[in-house]
């Protein structure tokens, strides 16, 4: 379906942005890989990746809290593959403290990261998305883009300014054939959770499982965790033809939690 389309994943070394890259590659993007770790180990991905789906992979480390960088990975992914048509802003980072206690260097990089990243991304890469003719901005939004927890401040300051962001390019792209979307997911068992679950289990005294039990539990009715290829394939819908007059939405996909 998307034969010869050029995506940019940021964040996809881990969790949910490797996962929508996978997909999209299934789908016969080439991809733009991003997003920080071991060398050995990222490369190892990026030929996998290559390996099984026959698409072209390549991989730029730019840190999405330095604009000039984001603009590199914007225009090397152009360069590299001749077009770029496909931009999913995924990176982000989590800090957990009360505004009291936040410090404010947390505050700055997950604004930075979780937010400002995606500003930036999006300005490099829709000229190029018009050049195109054609260009899909999905935005890894989350369930703190809709509704608040404590204890998040910056997180759930920044994933509402990315739906925010998110209706903004929608309506100045909307008589392109251009659009763009957020996707709200509630509990994923990636790093970014599994950090939160580890610090549960130790205030608690619980196992890492009891943990994480009561953790989905607390907040989704389902009480089942989402996982990233569930959020993969919502980003594959979102690039089709049937999805083309969806534009400045949010999909939530998290077991009933923003429904209460
Ligand atoms: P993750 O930790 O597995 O992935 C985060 C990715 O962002 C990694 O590839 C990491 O290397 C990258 N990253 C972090 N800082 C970066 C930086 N400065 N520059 C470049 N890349 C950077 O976690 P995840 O859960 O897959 O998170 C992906 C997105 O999904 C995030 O935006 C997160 O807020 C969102 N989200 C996650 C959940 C969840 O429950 N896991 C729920 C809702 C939304």
């Amino acid at each position: 379906m998307l034969k010869g389309k050029v995506a940019v994943v940021t964040g996809s070394t881990s969790g949910i942005g490797l996962a929508m890259a996978k997909a999209l590659a299934g789908q016969g993007c080439n991809i733009m890989l991003n997003g920080l770790g071991d060398v050995a180990a990222i490369e190892a991905t990026r030929k996998a990746l290559a390996d099984e789906t026959g698409v072209e992979v390549a991989f730029n480390g730019a840190d999405m809290s330095k604009p000039d960088q984001i603009r590199g990975l914007i225009q090397e992914t152009a360069d590299r593959f001749g077009g770029l048509h496909i931009l999913v802003n995924n990176a982000g980072i989590q800090y957990t403290s009360s505004i009291e206690e936040f410090p404010e260097d947390r505050w700055d990089a997950i604004i930075a990261i979780n937010l400002s990243s995606a500003f930036h991304s999006t300005k490099a890469a829709l000229p190029h998305m018009k050049k195109a003719g054609w260009g899909r901005v999905i935005n890894t939004a989350s369930v703190h883009g809709l509704v608040a927890s404590i204890h998040k401040a910056a997180y759930v300051a920044a994933k509402h300014g990315i739906m925010g962001l998110t209706k903004v390019t929608a309506l100045e792209t909307a008589e392109d054939p251009i659009t763009c979307n957020a996707i709200c997911p509630g509990w994923v068992r990636t790093e970014l959770v599994e950090k939160q679950i580890a610090a549960r289990a130790g205030e608690a005294g619980l196992s890492v499982e009891d943990a994480a039990r009561q953790l989905v539990e607390e907040k989704q009715p389902s009480k089942t965790f989402v996982t990233p290829e569930m959020l993969a394939q919502v980003a594959v819908f979102l690039c089709s033809d049937a999805a083309s007059q969806m534009t400045g939405v949010s999909v939530p996909v998290d077991g009933g939690w923003t429904a209460q």
